[in-house]
């Protein structure tokens, strides 16, 4: 679904991202840890052409979407990206924030857009908020609209960056069951994630960045159960 190749980032004289290089399959979930600054979100964010990359090729479905004639409206119409903090717009009920993209992007009617947001709001549970407003939800109910809202588009492929982060520890879980259901699901997801026992439980691939490298990657078992790289063991010897 998506493919990196030699992706080099920098801001200024900072080198952030430095050749790397991504294969995502379709049905899979890859995980990106590593510490803080090591270039998570900027990878995230030149998959969804927020960045522009300084060098290398990005592939979404095998067109290449760093090429200069890309289309990077339609390329964005293609990947939902949910972030840390809630982006729901206030003013608008959970139903309206779910149906604006559909109706505004995809010309879907409001009457068709409303009754796929229902439907979608039921398989995930969240039925009967779908006429509140944002500000009468928790905070988890309201990360999993955002990333409802993410799926009504049906987008090839979802991008999530670290969607538990800003949340109350008991709110996490939550989120993370739905994200295994949309998993179950068959959506293709990049997750940029601290939480590494969910990343082992629902990753299919993780990869470790290290100071913007992929320093290692490999099967939840092979990254964590018997990480290659020292680095990698010290990394999760602190954070686990
Ligand atoms: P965290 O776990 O804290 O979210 P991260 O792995 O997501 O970290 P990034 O946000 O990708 O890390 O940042 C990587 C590096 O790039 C950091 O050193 C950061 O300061 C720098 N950086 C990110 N965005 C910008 C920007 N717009 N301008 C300048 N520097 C930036
Ligand atoms: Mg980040």
């Amino acid at each position: 679904v998506l493919r990196m190749e030699e992706v080099r980032k920098s801001f200024g004289t900072s080198l952030v991202l430095r050749d790397v290089d991504l294969e995502v399959a379709p049905h899979t979930v890859t995980a990106l840890i590593g510490a803080s600054g090591s270039g998570k979100s900027t990878l995230l964010r030149c998959a969804n052409l927020l960045e522009e990359v300084d060098d290398g090729a990005i592939w979404l479905d095998g067109e290449e979407i760093t090429d200069p004639r890309a289309d990077a409206d339609a390329v964005r119409r293609r990947i939902g990206v949910v972030f840390q903090a809630y982006n729901l717009f206030p003013h608008l009920t959970v139903l309206q924030n779910i149906t604006l993209a559909p109706r505004r992007v995809h010309g879907l009617s409001r009457a068709d857009a409303e009754a796929q947001a229902r439907e979608l709001l039921d398989r995930l549970g969240l039925g009967a908020k779908a006429d509140e407003y944002p500000d009468r939800l928790s905070g988890g109910q309201q990360q999993r609209t955002a990333i409802v809202r993410a799926l009504a588009v049906r987008p090839r492929l979802l991008l999530l960056d670290e969607i538990t982060a800003a949340l109350d520890p008991e709110l996490v879980g939550e989120v993370l069951n739905l994200v295994r259901e949309v998993k179950d699901e068959g959506m293709t997801m990049v997750i940029a994630t601290h939480e590494m026992t969910f990343a082992r439980e629902v990753a299919d691939q993780v990869c470790f960045l290290d100071a913007g490298v992929v320093l290692e990657r490999g099967t939840p078992q092979e990254v964590f159960g018997a990480p290659r790289e020292a680095r990698t063991r010290r990394f999760l010897r602190r954070i686990v």
